[in-house]
């Protein structure tokens, strides 16, 4: 039997570095939604030097915020294509108040709402330490250890209160980021289960 119910929109949270990406890429598979990134929309803008990418660049090169105005948008424009009409997963975005509150009227205007956010848990220290290799492999010009550091603080800072009202709201899934990618998937599919959310292509 398909589980599709509603919609599972979800939200994965954690600081940049903590193996987010790589996990909501493995969710959306077996959840059966898209996983939708905002800092992969913008890197491919950057890259292929479109309007957006022009503007955003030297943003991101330092670690900042790209304005909510221009984030804002985008998801509302990703959210409203087909792929996203029975669920999702959320990388990156909303990350600051305002984008909250923009994505809780967008969800509302379709009568809908957030499922879980999953929170994932590690050490700081050890981040830098997996950024810094990934920037050696990668070439990513946004990984400086400086950039690292600012992306770091700006994320404790304006993380930290959406996380706040995500868990006062009672959707805050709390997960042991550090570990095996396996481990890892273990314990967030455990913790989604608990709240009756199931892969969809479960044997
Ligand atoms: P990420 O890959 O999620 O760490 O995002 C890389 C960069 O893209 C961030 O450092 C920001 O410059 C930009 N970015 C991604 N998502 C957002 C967002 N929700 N709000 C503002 N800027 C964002």
């Amino acid at each position: 039997m398909s589980d599709v119910r509603q919609g599972t929109r979800l939200l994965i949270v954690g600081p940049p570095g903590s193996g987010k990406g790589t996990q909501a890429g493995r969710i959306a598979d077996e959840y059966g939604v898209p996983a939708i990134s905002t800092g992969d929309i913008f890197r491919a803008n950057v890259k292929n030097e479109t309007p957006l990418g022009v503007q955003v660049k030297a943003i991101m090169d330092a670690g900042d915020y790209v304005p909510d105005s221009l984030t804002n948008e985008l998801i509302e424009d990703r959210l409203g294509q087909p792929d996203a009409e029975r669920g999702f997963l959320l990388d990156g975005y909303p990350r600051t108040a305002a984008q909250v509150e923009y994505l809780d009227s967008l969800l509302a205007s379709k009568g809908e709402s957030l499922t879980a956010v999953v929170q994932l848990t590690a050490d700081l220290d050890e981040i830098v330490e997996r950024l810094r290799k990934r920037a050696l492999d990668q070439g990513r010009s946004d990984d400086t250890e400086e950039a690292i550091r600012h992306r770091q603080d700006v994320y404790l800072r304006e993380t930290g209160p959406l996380i706040s009202e995500y868990e006062g709201r009672g959707i805050l899934v709390e997960v042991d980021g550090l570990g095996t990618i396996d481990e890892v998937a273990s314990r967030i599919d455990a913790a989604l289960a608990a709240r009756g959310i199931r892969p969809t292509a479960a044997a």
